[in-house]
């Protein structure tokens, strides 16, 4: 054996690594390893019968609950090349931002949350939160200041909770579910769970502990809008009291809420629009966002929908769309973004798993 046969077998090796780490960057990781099954609600119905049933109020009560102001990049909330953006001359830096529980009180079939909020762990025992770590301190989590924990906005529910509603699995919609009784059922769009990606390496623990202990995710079964305007909608209850919108783009399983109360429609958008700005100027988020193109192609179906039906409440991923946000009562001024750094590795990290 002579020293040509040492350097081929060297290179074999590092050629099988390069393999292996193409291999992995190709698969990516799943959102979570959590188990997965089809939801047993939703009927499928077109969006036209959607938009029939939006001239009549609705049963349904929905309460807002900020659960943390935070901040974090522009760039990553909004898409700051798209022309609006530009013409705006919006630049990044910190954009503060809220973390919602939407608490939704149905007269019959209970009190549903659409997203999570914020553990309580999280202000009480960050060492121990579901979300923490080097994830936490990539997410800048410490930035957060938590004005309602999750545990208390679920203790306040005397009749318990009968469901949670997930936009979608990225940590920040999910950060609250510790605090979610077990045996809660949960609900997510289809194909959410297992979607794929590099980052997934490093958030997938996370998204592990979050829902640790919980039922298996119920994967909304969506089929193709007959009237052509979504990718699919679902009759939550049969009642036509919740319609769940499935607006693929943010994420692939990305879900929207619209929900018919007493005061009229409401609209919750997911991170399909983050931002208020994002909303009002129809441009889809930034890095933060997996599919842009397919992302803005839902947002337009969304705002095409709120443009003939002018007295739907939107209420975007993360921001009030009423004028300047109202500040939390509890909360006091974020205190930072997350470290620029860290926050450009992100956004690199995201540029090659979602190109
Ligand atoms: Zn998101």
């Amino acid at each position: 054996m002579g020293r040509g046969s040492g350097r081929l077998r060297i290179l074999a090796v590092v050629l099988a690594a390069f393999a292996a780490l193409a291999v992995i960057a190709l698969v990516g990781f799943r959102t979570t390893t959590h188990p997965a099954s089809p939801a047993t609600i939703g009927v499928a119905r077109s969006s036209d019968e959607m938009e029939a049933s939006l001239a009549t109020p609705g049963p349904v009560v929905v309460e807002t609950v900020v659960g943390a102001d935070w901040e974090v990049p522009r760039s990553g909330l909004i898409n700051l090349t798209h022309p609006e953006a530009v013409r705006a001359g919006l630049e990044d830096g910190p954009e503060p931002i809220q973390i919602y529980v939407h608490v939704l009180r149905h007269p019959t079939r209970g009190t549903f949350l659409v997203d999570s909020g914020v553990e309580r762990a999280l202000r009480d025992d960050p060492e121990n939160a579901a979300v923490r770590g080097v994830v936490a301190r990539f997410m800048g989590t410490d930035a957060m200041q938590i004005a309602n924990d999750t545990a208390s906005v679920v203790a306040r529910e005397q009749g318990g909770i009968a469901g949670v509603l997930l936009t979608h699995l990225h940590l920040d919609h999910i950060t609250g579910m510790p605090d979610v009784p077990r045996g809660t059922a949960i609900y997510t769009g289809p194909g959410e769970a297992g979607a794929r990606n590099l980052q997934n390496m490093f958030a997938q623990g996370n998204a592990d502990r979050a829902l640790d202990g919980h039922v298996p995710l119920g994967e909304l079964a969506f089929t193709a809008d007959p009237s052509g305007r979504f990718a699919g909608v679902l009759d939550l209850f049969g009642d036509a009291s919740v319609w769940a919108i499935w607006v693929p783009g943010h994420t692939p399983g990305s879900v929207a809420y619209l929900v018919r109360t007493p005061d009229g429609p409401v609209l919750l958008t997911g991170d399909t629009c983050h931002t208020a700005w994002g909303w009002q100027h129809g441009v889809e988020p930034g890095s933060f966002t997996a599919d842009h193109e397919q992302n803005a192609r839902s947002l337009a179906a969304l705002r095409a929908l709120v443009a003939r039906h002018p007295s739907v409440d939107v209420r975007p991923g993360h921001q009030s769309n009423e004028g300047p946000r109202r500040p939390s009562p509890h909360a006091a001024k974020p205190r930072g973004a997350p470290h620029p750094a860290l926050a450009s590795l992100g956004a690199r990290l995201r540029r090659a798993c979602t190109s």
